[in-house]
């Protein structure tokens, strides 16, 4: 089905920056039509369980609970949302097409907040303990590891800043590298080798999560012989690394080497007039919700400021 109407703004994503930027925009009466996906609507804090970082929740607030209230407020001021995958843009001309499965969409405007995945193991129980014990964020997640004995998986920068970060609140941490050398820069290596909580295990991958509800242990395995042995950490941190969600953009708007969205900093335009990306799908440095509903904003103020220049 195809709309003969033009709209202000089509937003992409559902996210906290997604979401904010629904907020804003409908609050500016644009009346935004909000692309939420069809499987992961509410974005990446629905796999989550307690944000204790967004402020305004002193309790802190379950990542589920969180992104309902954004929906809620969206739809409040008006924001039409969609349970619905955008399979096709075209965000060249004066008028961009943004295409459904089964509809054909067009607007002024596009807000692009996809975000980004963070890569996974790909073992079993791994996203059933996300949450409980397993985490891809340790700024996020770090608090709730006091006292406890933290595994970090990867060789990257990440996985070893993460690791060096991960020692301020747990006994002690291990850092499961698969190789016999790491592939993070020098300065970080040396900072890592220097902290005296922070083990590295090498030649080692993980073969088996365990707990029925929260993790409860690991089983590594030696990458050279395939020896099997336990380890008894009770928080697991994955830092392999995170792809942004930009696959429809390639060709529409200008991409990073690591095919993040290039916005134009400090404010949200893309190489493309009319089009503004926030969130994660932006942003590889932060990536917490708070700034991704901060980005959300400044796209939606963008847009609006894009819209009434147009008239
Ligand atoms: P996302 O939250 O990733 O949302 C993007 C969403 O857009 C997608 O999920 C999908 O619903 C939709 N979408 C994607 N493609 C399409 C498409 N083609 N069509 C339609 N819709 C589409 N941050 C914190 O600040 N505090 C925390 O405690 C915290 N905990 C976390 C725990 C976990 C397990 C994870 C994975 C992340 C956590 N983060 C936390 C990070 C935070 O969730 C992200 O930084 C934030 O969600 C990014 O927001 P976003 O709107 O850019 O993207």
């Amino acid at each position: 089905m195809s709309e003969n109407v033009i709209r202000n703004v089509i937003i992409i994503g559902s996210g906290p920056a997604g979401y904010t930027a629904a907020v804003y925009a409908a609050r500016a009466n644009l009346h935004p039509l909000v692309f939420e996906g069809s499987v992961t609507a509410g974005g990446a804090l629905m796999n989550t369980t307690d944000v204790e970082n967004f402020p305004g929740f002193r309790d802190g607030i379950m990542g589920p609970a969180l992104m309902d209230e954004m929906r809620a407020q969206a739809e409040r001021f008006g924001a039409e949302l969609v349970s619905d995958d955008v399979v096709e843009v075209e965000l060249t001309g004066d008028v961009k097409t943004v295409r459904t499965a089964t509809e054909t969409h067009q607007a002024h405007a596009v807000i692009l907040a996809t975000g980004s995945g963070y890569r996974e193991l790909g073992l079993p129980r791994e996203k059933e303990l996300s949450g409980r014990g397993v985490s891809w964020c340790a700024t996020c997640d770090g608090f709730f590891f006091r006292d406890q004995h933290i595994a970090v998986v990867g060789g990257g920068d990440s996985a070893v800043e993460e690791a060096t970060f991960l020692t301020r609140f747990g006994s002690k941490v291990s850092l499961i590298v698969r190789r016999d050398e790491l592939r993070a820069s020098k300065i970080m290596q040396e900072r890592a080798f220097a902290d005296p909580k922070l083990e590295i295990l090498w030649n080692s991958e993980i073969a088996e999560i365990h707990g029925p509800d929260r993790l409860e242990s690991l089983t590594l395995r030696d990458t050279r012989t395939g020896e099997l042995r336990p380890l008894d950490a009770t928080g697991l941190f994955v830092a392999i690394g995170h792809d942004p969600r930009s696959e429809l953009l390639t060709g529409q708007v200008d991409l990073d080497d690591n095919g993040y969205v290039l916005a134009q900093h400090p404010n949200t335009g893309t190489n493309q007039p009319g089009v503004f990306a926030c969130g994660d799908l932006v942003d590889h440095q932060y990536r917490q919700a708070i700034t991704a509903a901060g980005t959300g904003c400044a796209a939606a103020l963008d847009a609006e400021r894009y819209l009434s220049e147009l008239e």
